[in-house]
């Protein structure tokens, strides 16, 4: 069985990600890292995990340990992954990557030299919803891709009110939500984010001059030019994608989320057809993929590379919306 070590006792790990690891059948969660020794002791009496520790090195040594899940507050997981790589132990990391690029580089670079995998947890490419999306426009369904609109404004829910909305590192809705749009997009679009322009609200539910509203416009290297709308409190909103294309439109409706729901509908000359998806459990995908990477199968669903570029142009959105200035991503 593949050894898991969770570092950080967070909402995420807690709602999808052991339960993914539970669901492989040849994986098992043996700790948990939490700063807070109660806190680690709950969480692992919740979910039968047989120890929790306060200290990452002790839990790195942990007999059978081969990887790690990192999902702690932004500013922690640079260094967190480094450490576990110069143990030897395989990464699966949150996003946003790191909080600038030359960390996320370091991190990339880290992993590589030690010779472990590094995956990032962009959950939304791994929806079913999303694979057929991309399926239909590589498939030439709608010709060209011209325009591309995302709906990803939802209401925070209660309980993650916390740093996201006062802490400067967490980089607000943008380095939140915006970092998922940005890689769902590469992978539906198979193109590189070129040139961002964006506007931001702050201020009602962050701190302010922390986003809780983001507003973009990205334009894609193939030429599509894509709208993304994100927010924090924006409670009666739906999520969905639209992608524009010369012979025809796709709308998938309600996929911007955690869950595996949501549909498609394919418009073309003739009408629209609901094509049908097979919804799966997003993060069980994620690990599914990262495991087999582990075993030299593939790579992860999205690897530090990808994790690396979401980061690059959402950090390009957060300097466009502060300067009002259109910003070049580099190559
Ligand atoms: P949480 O606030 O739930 O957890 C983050 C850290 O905060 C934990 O590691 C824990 O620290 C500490 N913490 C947890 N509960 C409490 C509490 N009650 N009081 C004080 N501190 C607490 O964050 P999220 O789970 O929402 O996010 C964690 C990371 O995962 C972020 O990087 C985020 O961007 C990412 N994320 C990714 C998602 C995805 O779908 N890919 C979805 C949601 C988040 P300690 O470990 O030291 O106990």
């Amino acid at each position: 069985k593949i050894g898991w070590i969770l570092v950080g006792a967070s909402t995420v790990a807690r709602e999808w990600m052991v339960d993914a690891i539970g669901q492989q059948g040849d994986a098992e969660v043996l700790a948990v890292v939490s700063r807070d020794a109660a806190r680690g002791a709950a969480f692992a009496a919740q979910f039968g995990i047989a120890a929790s520790y306060t200290d990452l090195d002790a839990a790195l040594a942990h007999p059978g340990a081969d990887a790690v899940y990192i999902s702690t507050t932004n500013e922690w997981h640079m260094s967190q992954t480094l450490q576990a790589a110069r143990a030897g132990k395989h990464v699966l990391c949150e996003k946003p990557l790191a909080l600038n690029l030359e960390d996320a580089r370091r991190m990339v670079d880290g992993c590589a030299e030690a010779g472990v995998v590094l995956g990032i947890n962009h959950h939304l490419r791994n929806a079913a919803s999303h694979g057929k999306v991309r399926e239909l426009i590589r498939a030439g369904e709608i010709g060209q891709p011209l325009y591309c609109r995302v709906l990803h404004a939802n209401n925070l829910p209660q309980h993650l009110r916390g740093w996201r909305l006062d802490a400067p590192e967490s980089g607000g809705v943008t380095l939140d939500m915006f970092v998922h749009d940005v890689d769902t997009l590469r992978f539906l679009l198979d193109s590189e984010p070129r040139h961002v322009t964006a506007c931001a609200t702050s201020g009602g539910m962050t701190v302010a001059g922390l986003e809780e509203g983001l507003m973009a416009v990205i334009e894609f290297d193939n030429g599509t030019l894509v709208q993304v709308h994100d927010a924090y409190n924006a409670p009666h909103s739906l999520s969905g994608v639209e992608i524009i294309g010369s012979k025809g439109t796709i709308f998938a409706t309600g996929v911007m989320t955690q869950r595996p729901v949501g549909s498609i509908c394919l418009t073309r000359d003739g009408g629209s057809i609901d094509i049908p998806v097979e919804h799966e459990n997003l993060y069980v995908r994620s690990v599914r993929a990262f495991q087999r990477a582990m075993r030299g199968e593939g790579q992860p669903a999205a690897t530090g590379d990808d994790g690396t570029r979401a980061l690059a142009t959402a950090l390009a959105a957060q300097q466009a919306s502060r300067s009002h200035q259109r910003v070049t991503l580099a190559d």
